[in-house]
């Protein structure tokens, strides 16, 4: 019998694991939120993440639990290590991708460059950080955001008012998470993989388009990246992985600030989004290297098999009809174009799928990736 991988996580990056471990010949089973989910290709059982029997017996078919999102709770990740589950991130890495306060506090004894930030329960502190960092701040719920969800930009504390309310109904009491709001020129990404033997690989920086929120384009590696930024972003991506004990593929999302400082934002302790570009681009994708590292096995080479690679989010989708409806003419247009699609409804703002270009030329792959993505939406 093969080894066996239990994905706790039914979305996209579940199932885009499935084509790798195919190859590897390694076997997924998922445990999905709900039935016909992206993932629903892996043999897949339908169940509560939140709720330890669940767990529990998805894990007693598997070698080895890993993640297709971060919200598995710490009792419950607990639970199933201590009954002797390999689980991969662990809770003890994975509650810094949990809780950004955790996260802040984490990296500031590990000496990593972050934004100024603080721990505020009240208006009063919230308005007395402001006053310290030019009147403006971006406020967080420290739990649970994604996409951009839980994060406000504010210019006064009771732009926030509506946070504390909800912090105060909440009988495990809580804190928010300002910061300084960053001067950055644009974002970027480090990836880096972890074996739990402490094997370390870095991907190359990449720079991420964030549009309204959410991740709308990937250029790989990052332009105009120098030898001193891009070696600063690995430094970070590994120190980051080593210090916490990531296992599997950590994504390291950073600010570049207009004095050419590298802060990070936020941590993901799974594939993400800003490593699409490198399941066509680099020799060993972020799906197939996620496997490795979490099955303890030696990991992939990361180096770019083209000088570039571009990866372009399909959002929404058509608004009538099938991605596959779209395959013939965005196919003919662009034979150079890899589609990804996830299967799942389209629907305003929603990632359906991806386009990877790679070549040479920036200019003609940024294009053709664009442009094939665009047969996908209206
Ligand atoms: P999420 O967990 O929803 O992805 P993030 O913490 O990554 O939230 O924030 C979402 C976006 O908000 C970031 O990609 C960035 O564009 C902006 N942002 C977040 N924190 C700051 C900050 N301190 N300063 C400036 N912009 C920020």
């Amino acid at each position: 019998m093969g080894v066996r991988v239990g994905v706790v996580g039914g979305g996209q990056l579940a199932r885009m694991m499935i084509a790798p471990a195919v190859e590897l010949g390694v076997e997924i089973r998922v445990l999905a939120e709900q039935d016909g989910m992206s993932a629903a290709l892996a043999a897949t059982r339908v169940g509560d993440y939140r709720d330890l029997d669940t767990v529990r017996a998805f894990a007693r078919d598997v070698d080895v639990v890993t993640f297709d999102h971060e919200h598995v709770p710490q009792d419950v990740l607990r639970a199933l290590e201590a009954e002797g589950v390999q689980v991969h991130p662990g809770p003890d890495a994975l509650r810094f991708a949990q809780d950004k306060l955790d996260m802040r506090a984490r990296l500031a004894e590990l000496g990593m460059p972050q934004p100024d930030w603080a721990r505020v329960t009240t208006l009063d502190e919230l308005q007395s950080f402001l006053d310290d960092h030019g009147g403006r701040g971006v406020v967080k719920t420290p739990r649970g955001g994604y996409d951009g969800k839980g994060v406000r930009v504010v210019g006064a504390a009771t732009e926030a008012q509506d946070w504390f309310t909800a912090l105060a109904e909440d009988a495990n009491g809580g804190a928010l998470l300002v910061e300084e709001l960053v001067d950055f020129t644009r974002e970027l990404a480090q990836q880096v993989a972890r074996r739990p033997s402490g094997q370390i690989v870095a991907y190359p920086v990449v720079e991420t388009v964030q549009r309204g929120g959410v991740c709308a384009e990937v250029i790989a590696p990052a332009p105009r990246a120098d030898g001193r930024l891009a070696a600063e972003a690995e430094r970070i991506g590994l120190a980051i992985a080593d210090g916490l004990g990531v296992t599997g593929m950590l994504a390291v999302e950073l600010f570049e600030t207009t004095d050419e400082r590298l802060l990070v934002n936020e941590l993901a302790m799974r594939p993400h989004n800003s490593g699409h570009w490198s399941q066509d681009g680099a020799v060993t994708g972020q799906f197939e290297q996620h496997l490795r590292a979490v099955l303890d096995l030696p990991l992939g080479e990361t180096a770019p098999v083209q000088p570039w690679a571009v990866m372009v989010n399909i959002l929404g989708g058509p608004a009538q009809g099938s991605l596959a409806e779209r395959f013939a003419d965005a196919m003919t247009r662009h034979p150079s174009a890899k589609i990804h699609t996830y299967g799942k409804a389209p629907r305003p703002g929603r990632k359906v799928g991806h386009v990877n270009v790679i070549g040479d030329d920036l200019d003609d792959v940024v294009y053709q990736a664009r442009a094939a993505a665009s047969h996908f939406v209206d």
